[in-house]
């Protein structure tokens, strides 16, 4: 946020009102209203700063080897939309864990610009993350979108009742399976005597808990 708005400013600074309307509010196109008699130069400087902007995310992106087509700095809320990336933070309430996985919504196969869970994809949530040990029976999971950041973000709550806390011994993330783009998830397990962080993969997708 910072950089844009600090780059934001520099084009302004040396390219003016142009790059404005070209950088600025995402629905606006970058063309002017200006009339026709001198604005060549103008134009293309909007232009070639534009194309430059648009190369240097391409670049970001194509490092990460991540299938982007929008800038993903997170806006302040601890949580980068990366695709292909999920965080998944567990916690204990008493005897019951709670879990909360905050996901691109593109790590499911959906549609951002349409911001929509879609039933077959609800449909597997129940599957998505398995306790071990613990004797836990899970509540039905609950997925809301999230836009509040700027991109279209998935929170899948989670919960398990264990009749045994002590008993739980790990978390997989089988959401692998079901869902191809997701390439791994940053796990963390805060208790007030443990504090685990992993990161889950296809090929690893478990973390232990003790
Ligand atoms: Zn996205």
């Amino acid at each position: 946020m910072l950089l844009s708005r600090t780059s934001v400013l520099a084009l302004v600074a040396s390219a003016g009102l142009a790059v404005l309307s070209a950088c600025g509010a995402s629905d606006t196109p970058a063309q002017q209203p200006a009339p026709v008699e001198e604005p060549e130069v103008q134009a293309e400087t909007a232009e070639e700063e534009h194309t430059e902007d648009a190369d240097a995310h391409e670049g970001e992106t194509e490092a990460e080897d991540h299938d982007h087509d929008h800038d993903h700095e997170a806006s302040g809320a601890g949580v980068a939309h990366v695709h292909g990336v999920g965080d998944l933070a567990l916690s204990w309430e008493g005897s019951k864990l709670t879990g909360e996985l905050i996901s691109p919504l593109a790590n499911f196969g959906l549609s951002e610009a349409e911001g929509v869970i879609s039933d077959a994809v609800l449909a597997e949530l129940p599957g998505l993350v398995m306790i071990t040990g613990g004797n836990c029976v899970a509540e039905p999971p609950v997925a809301k979108v999230d836009k509040s950041s700027g991109h279209t973000d998935a929170h899948v709550d989670l919960a398990w009742n264990c009749a045994a806390p002590s008993g739980v011994s790990s978390v997989t993330f089988s959401g692998f399976t079901a869902f191809s783009s997701f390439e791994r998830v940053n796990a963390i397990y805060l208790t007030d005597a443990v504090q685990k962080a992993g990161e889950l993969s296809p090929s690893s997708p478990s973390l232990s808990l003790k």
